[in-house]
């Protein structure tokens, strides 16, 4: 059993990625060729941004929109701690100071009731107030940026978010890179009301490639030319390629990535669709055998998941390295995402966070645990994967 199984995809398709990929070798226009521009436009419609502009991965994504926004020493940037390492690494490498915000236990995305205090807190060097590290309180921050991140492909609480953001006119950035095919209320994710929005093409993302490769996402035209312009060298515009007037760096999507993904986005939304399936598949199951202390992952009413993990809360006292051993014996990976809060990561130490900062995220990475997840889980592969974590937690047979 695989966690994320990309061979039933690619069966499923292979003829539509071959015609499109010898497509490319015949035209040869392996950087920025014609399919770029095709997918750009696809993936703004599909989540009806006015703009996509297709990058070197998630990661560069993030890069290109603080660095079009001039985020750097001296700023605030606001975020979650439970998150992919790059969303508080890009924030950092600008020089900015990553200012986390506890999350919610059961979305597992930030505590939105709490990041006005954190705003507050920067505002007056308050450490009372809001967990900050010393840089913030040597030194008046300048708060700048709020990064909400759709953890596992499940939106945080928008609304609450952008009206603080509103409130202290800040920027949001949303690094949709697991929540391609999610929505918030009526709005797509990427495109859900923020000033710009990431996501990430990486293999195992709900849309992703053979490769690396990102897209930045806004309805902002002055916004989108310069991170068009960034991520090919500054260059002023696409008929002036050696005409530089900033300073960029290559951040381009290779044009056979773009093609991969024409294929790929064929079956996108009925690929959701059978998302949505497996997850309802794995809360019927348990529902039946209930494990007492078990938290499901919980989507709001009102929103969608795109899926990326299936992510579930052990019960507290049951020991985890032991029930991945179990299911691994049983052929069925598990992943822990994540093991660590960012405030606890080595690359971070020079911030001087301390693990009890975030109470909520330290006790959720103890606890969490991602089950396979993908278009294709059999019902069979589901049920031996349910059952053998019912039996993991010591739920006996009745
Ligand atoms: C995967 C991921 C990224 C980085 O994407 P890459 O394409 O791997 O660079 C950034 N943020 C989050 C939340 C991610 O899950």
């Amino acid at each position: 059993m695989e966690f994320i199984d990309l061979k039933a995809q690619q069966k499923r398709i292979k003829t539509q990625i071959d015609a499109r990929m010898s497509k490319v070798l015949e035209h040869g226009q392996y950087i920025m060729g014609p399919e770029v521009r095709e997918l750009e436009t696809k993936l703004a419609s599909y989540v009806n941004a006015q703009y996509c502009i297709g990058c070197a991965s998630g990661t560069n994504a993030l890069e290109l929109v603080f660095a079009a926004w001039g985020i750097g020493k001296g700023d605030a940037v606001f975020t979650t701690p439970l998150s992919f390492i790059a969303t508080g690494e890009t924030i950092a490498k600008t020089g900015a100071i990553p200012i986390f915000v506890d999350i919610d236990p059961l979305s597992f995305n930030m505590d939105t009731s709490r990041l006005e205090d954190a705003i507050l807190a920067v505002k007056k060097r308050d450490r009372s107030q809001h967990p900050l590290p010393a840089q913030a309180v040597e030194q008046q921050l300048h708060p700048r940026v709020i990064v909400a991140v759709d953890l596992f492909g499940n939106p945080p609480d928008y609304d609450s978010l952008l009206s603080v953001a509103q409130r202290h006119n800040l920027l949001v950035l949303e690094d949709g890179a697991q929540a391609f095919g999610g929505a918030y209320k009526t709005r797509p994710l990427c495109n859900c009301g923020c000033h710009a929005a990431t996501t990430s093409f990486f293999p195992a993302k709900p849309l992703g490639c053979y490769g690396d490769g990102g897209a930045v996402f806004t309805n902002d035209s002055s916004l989108a030319s310069l991170v068009d312009s960034l991520r090919y060298h500054g260059r002023i515009n696409a008929q002036n390629k050696n005409e530089n007037i900033r300073l960029g760096g290559n951040g381009r999507i290779d044009t056979l990535q773009a093609a991969i993904l024409l294929a790929k986005l064929e079956i996108f939304s009925d690929e959701v669709g059978l998302r949505q399936h497996v997850a309802e598949g794995y809360a019927q199951r348990f529902a039946r055998r209930a494990i007492p202390d078990l938290l499901l992952p919980t989507v709001a009413d009102t929103c969608r998941s795109s899926w990326a993990q299936y992510t579930v809360q052990l019960p507290q006292k049951i020991d985890r390295t032991r029930v991945m051993k179990l299911m691994k014996d049983k052929g069925i990976p598990t992943f822990i995402n994540y093991p660590l809060g960012m405030h606890t990561q080595g690359c971070f130490s020079y911030l001087g966070y301390t693990p009890h900062d975030f109470p909520v995220v330290q006790a959720v990475c103890q606890r969490v645990l991602s089950l396979p997840m993908h278009p294709y889980l059999s019902s069979g592969d589901q049920d031996s994967i349910a059952e053998t974590l019912i039996q993991a937690c010591g739920v006996s047979n009745d």
